[in-house]
């Protein structure tokens, strides 16, 4: 990696390698034991950090609640001004975030670097919002009786990230936060801790630079033990929690037991139904990038193709050619397609739902397998592979984070294969590829779809940051990001104000005295 300048970008973003000690980074709360962080592109050893003690996470939490008595006061454009700054820093260290993004996750370069202008845009978008955090004003029933309603900040957010988007989903979650007027303590997933330091030390600059408190953004290390610190803690009105099902299940019980506010993101099973009217062009783009980008590694990777059976050989050949054209390896190498998984257990799950797959009856039309040799010392390379099976299936049914493709078929209207597609345990983003109007229509209608996201002629993976961001079913049900999801960092007040002599009930009670 030393090619690619891995060297300066960490030295930029204040990550000390290996042979400099532990990286420690500003207010970051950590001192207990070593976390070593592995790079999936070549198997070593980038660099050290300490994970948080119970006592290290105590004080993170009195530093942000300390901060919070400040921060609520500062009107909120002021606060817009300091994620504008934020922004303004993100570009400026958008070249060596990038590179460590894709060096410590494993993701394509132009993923990374993607993944930081998501961070700036939704700073962008923040600013804009902070002068817009809108109540309503309604009509009270009584004479003389003004009503409105208007937001106040909540106070700490607890967030708690996966790896795959080791840097985005804070910053969707921070930014709004900020302007909101809460303080953000953050759990970055701890495959990925070096991203979470250097987004620290990038926040921690505009802080100090503004003279405000430090707890505005605490940083804690750790696995799911430090996570389920946040989850139990009564001084966190609002958990944001991203990654799998299973995750989010305990997640959302341990904070609901509290009457918490929980906000998940989880996994997804994301289809394309692909109609007799597909442009298949478009249809096999779509398809090869939203199952092979980022390595099958997102909540909104394809996994699924429901195909007409009119059109199911031309789709299926094309794919299939497609998928000779992939070059996979070094993900800092533009020239390649396919990096690698984040970690050998990772390549496990996608040998085993191989395995599953034909043991259940499907057919492999493009071969998968480990890859070796020179380029491929992490153990962490595989090959995208394509499987024919059904959606009844228990591994179709289930989400393998890594670069399986399953082909189903339909046959009959377009209602068939919406009924396939939602039939799945989770929500967040699907497809439809038509140029029949009133297939698309049907696919977003209220008996079409059930996913957070529904998109026509684009396949379901990504997204722009200006639309709420989510899914349901399993998925958790929350939004984040753009659109009114704001909503969910502020706590909502009703006011009436009666700016006349008498006191009239509501609902013309009487109760004189
Ligand atoms: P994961 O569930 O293993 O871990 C996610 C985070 O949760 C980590 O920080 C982990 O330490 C923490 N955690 C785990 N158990 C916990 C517990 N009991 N209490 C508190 N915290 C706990 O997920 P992963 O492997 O890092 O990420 C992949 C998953 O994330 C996939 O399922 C993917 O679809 C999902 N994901 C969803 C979205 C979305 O927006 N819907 C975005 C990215 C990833």
């Amino acid at each position: 990696a030393s090619q690619f300048g891995m060297k300066e970008a960490l030295e930029k973003l204040g990550i000390k390698t290996i042979n400099e000690g532990t990286s420690t980074g500003i207010n970051n709360f950590s001192s207990g034991e070593i976390l070593e962080s592995y790079s999936p592109v070549d198997g070593k050893l980038i660099a050290s950090v300490k994970m948080s003690t119970a006592q290290d996470y105590e004080k993170a939490i009195q530093t942000a609640a300390e901060a919070f008595k400040t921060f609520r006061l500062i009107p909120a454009p002021q606060r817009g001004e300091i994620v504008r700054q934020f922004g303004e820093k993100l570009r400026q260290n958008k070249e060596a975030l990038g590179k460590l993004v894709s060096y410590e996750m494993g993701k394509s370069l132009q993923e990374g670097f993607g993944e930081v202008q998501e961070m700036i845009d939704i700073c962008d978008f923040a600013v804009g919002l902070s002068r817009q955090l809108h109540g309503l004003t309604m009509h009270s029933e009584r004479p003389g009786h003004r009503m409105y309603e208007q937001y106040h900040p909540l106070g700490i957010v607890g967030i708690i990230s996966a790896f795959n988007f080791p840097v985005a989903v804070w910053s969707w979650n921070t930014a709004l936060a900020w302007i909101s007027g809460d303080v953000c303590v953050w759990k970055p997933s701890e495959k990925t801790p070096l991203c979470g330091i250097a987004c620290q030390n990038i926040i921690a600059q505009v802080i100090k630079e503004n003279n405000l408190p430090e707890g505005i953004s605490c940083l804690i290390n750790g696995d799911y033990k430090i996570g389920e610190l946040m989850t139990a803690d009564t001084r966190i009105p609002l958990v944001s929690a991203t990654g799998s099902t299973r995750m989010g299940k305990i997640v959302a019980q341990k904070v609901a037991g509290r009457l918490g506010k929980s906000l998940l993101e989880l996994g997804g099973n994301n289809a394309i139904i692909v109609t007799p009217d597909a442009d298949i062009k478009m249809t096999v783009i779509g398809a090869v990038f939203g199952a092979v980008g980022t390595a099958g590694q997102r909540c909104t990777s394809t996994r699924r193709l429901i195909i007409h059976e009119s059109i199911y050989d031309k789709v299926k050949d094309a794919l299939v050619a497609a998928y000779k054209q992939l070059r996979i390896g070094n993900p800092l190498d533009e020239n390649n397609h396919v990096g690698p998984l984040i970690d050998v257990h990772a390549v496990e799950m996608y040998a085993d739902a191989l395995n599953k797959v034909v043991a259940e009856g499907g057919k492999i039309l493009v071969e998968g397998g480990v890859l070796s040799g020179e380029g491929y010392e992490s153990g962490c390379y595989v090959k995208p592979a394509i499987a024919e099976a059904e959606n009844s299936f228990e591994i179709v049914q289930h989400e393998t984070f890594a670069p399986v493709l399953y082909l189903l078929k339909y046959s009959g209207e377009v209602d068939n294969a919406i009924e396939i597609q939602n039939g799945v345990a989770q929500g967040l983003s699907s497809a439809i590829m038509t140029n029949n109007l009133r297939e698309a229509e049907r696919f977003l209608s209220v008996t079409g779809s059930d996913c957070g996201i529904a998109n026509v002629n684009i396949g379901t993976s990504g997204a722009e940051i200006g639309g709420a961001f989510g899914g349901e079913k399993e998925t958790g049900g929350g939004r984040e990001s753009g659109s009114d999801a704001w909503k969910i960092y502020m706590r909502r007040q009703t006011n009436t104000i009666n700016y006349t002599t008498n006191l009239p009930l509501a609902q013309g009670i009487k109760f004189d005295l």
